[in-house]
């Protein structure tokens, strides 16, 4: 069993980079914050006895076993989202780091263990998310990416140019080798395990979000002298979208597709003057491609509906479109068989966040461990895991290690391919 103390106190320590007074963590993507939690992991990878590679995206790897021999990865990020909580991310990345301290060598196996703390997976500073992870797999896009500053006005470029990072081979994929598997642990960010009164959730698939910008347009007028018939009132007619998309989510099954209007701008916004004009953010998420391209056309058609009832105009702009995921179905049930052995009670949930297993499981088999959120929110400072959790999630995932390090995952897949 790996050591929990260890991991306890590491995950205290790490929680204490950009901690903040006020409670919670902030440790933008490719900021020095989150260089000071990628040195402090390095010495942690250096003590378990590994040796250390940091790539051109300052991903961090610590890999255990000789060069040469394929590997199984497993990880997840260090940066957070503003006042985050101690859990998103670090927990990944530490489990994995005791799971490899207590395995000590790899010289017994025929494949060598990596563990990985990608870099800027939470979009909150730039508007890009798992940068990181599409920068291993080489799924950046270069011509876009000058197009995502933070607020100061500093690009992702700059920002990695400030951490003493090359930039120059961004476009090609930072793997060395490919591996595999990959596998990450991750906090649950709902309350589907808390709910199902069980501590780990092996995840069968991630759902994507896509996001619209829907702008009504109707007239501005002054508030006074404008009779009800004569208006053109964006905000009212938002209204009636942003009720109705609700409904139209609760026709979906439960977590198949949700969607939330998660921001509204009023122009001009002035307290006298009929709103001209409404821009709506709505954030799609779906882990069904069927439900969540339905509830998009069904967003579509109500907003034509309300604003053509009322005489206004629209228009709309996909700023994100991305296809729910899928984990590989060998490492999902490898992952349920060594919860079991394991003896620790398990379900298999859906993620509805995103995660750094999406660029990943394009490329190389690729599963989840979910730990139960004692809170059910995260993003904040309240998340919490007990610490019963903790070890459940670390055992199911040094569990999964141990399997995938002894039966060489290609070779059981190409066995199986040979007999069909
Ligand atoms: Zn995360």
């Amino acid at each position: 069993m790996p050591d929990m103390d260890w991991l306890s106190r590491h995950l205290a320590s790490l929680g204490q980079i950009g901690s903040l007074a006020a409670g919670g963590i902030s440790r933008p993507a490719l900021s020095y914050l989150e260089a000071e939690a990628r040195d402090y992991i390095r010495d942690l990878m250096l003590e378990c006895g590994m040796t250390v590679r940091l790539d051109d995206a300052t991903n961090l790897f610590g890999r255990l076993g000789e060069p040469g021999k394929p590997i199984i990865l497993t990880g997840s990020h260090i940066d957070t989202v503003p006042q985050g909580g101690k859990y998103d991310g670090a927990l990944g990345v530490l489990a994995a780091l005791a799971c490899a301290k207590e395995i000590g060598s790899t010289d017994e196996y025929p494949l060598a263990l990596e563990v990985v703390a990608f870099a800027g997976e939470e979009s909150s500073r730039f508007g890009l998310s798992l940068f990181g992870s599409r920068a291993y797999v080489g799924a950046l896009d270069l011509g876009k990416l000058p197009s995502y500053v933070d607020a100061n006005g500093i690009g992702v470029q700059d920002a990695l140019v400030r951490l003493g990072a090359s930039i120059d081979s961004l476009g090609r994929p930072t793997m060395e080798q490919r591996p595999e598997a990959f596998i990450e642990l991750h906090i649950e960010q709902g309350t589907l395990l808390r709910d199902a009164g069980v501590p780990v959730g092996v995840v069968t698939a991630i759902a994507a979000p896509t996001r619209l910008h829907v702008w009504i347009e109707g007239r501005a007028s002054h508030s006074g002298a404008s009779l009800a018939a004569d208006r053109r009132d964006a905000l009212v007619a938002a209204a009636h979208v942003i009720a109705e998309i609700e409904s139209l989510m609760k026709r979906e099954e439960p977590w198949q597709s949700v969607a939330t209007v998660g921001r509204v701008r009023v122009v001009p916004n002035v307290i006298n003057v009929v709103p001209g004009e409404v821009e709506l953010g709505i954030d799609i998420r779906g882990s069904d491609p069927g439900s969540k391209h339905r509830l998009v056309r069904e967003i579509d058609k109500l907003v034509a509906r309300v604003t053509a009832r009322r005489g206004l105009a629209a228009r709309r702009q996909a700023v994100v479109n991305e296809e729910p995921v899928r984990m590989d179905e060998r490492v999902v049930s490898l992952v349920d068989r060594a919860a079991q052995e394991a003896g620790v009670p398990h379900t298999r949930i859906i993620s509805m966040a995103g995660h750094d297993s999406m660029q990943l499981a394009q490329f190389v088999p690729t599963g989840m461990i979910f730990v139960r959120n004692e809170s059910g929110i995260s993003h904040n400072p309240a998340e919490e895991i007990a610490r019963v959790d903790v070890e459940a999630g670390t055992q199911v995932l040094r569990s999964a290690l141990q399997k995938l390090l002894t039966e060489p995952f290609k070779h059981e897949a190409t066995e199986k391919g040979d007999q069909v």
